[in-house]
């Protein structure tokens, strides 16, 4: 049954991350433990604290380079500021 979530998205090409980091855009909560807007990867609090250069990571598509934005991003926030 190992790849019945992946039939149940109607996509096979569909990786575990992109399902992971795809759950983090549409959920509600931030990494703070704050509630974020959907399509958001952080709350507006965190994501003003972040340096630019890593602010800016998180613009990107989804599977074209926000993976590594948002883990740049939420490895700052953990070490600066949560
Ligand atoms: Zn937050």
């Amino acid at each position: 049954m190992k790849d019945s979530k992946h039939k149940a998205m109607g996509n096979p090409n569909l990786t575990d991350d992109h399902i992971f980091y795809a759950g983090i855009l549409v959920g509600d909560e931030c990494v703070c433990g704050g509630s974020k807007s959907e399509g958001k990867a952080f709350c507006y609090t965190c994501w003003k604290e972040l340096p630019n250069e890593l602010q800016l990571g998180l613009y990107k598509q989804l599977d074209g380079g926000f993976e590594e934005g948002y883990e740049q991003a939420e490895k700052w926030l953990r070490e600066n500021y949560l």
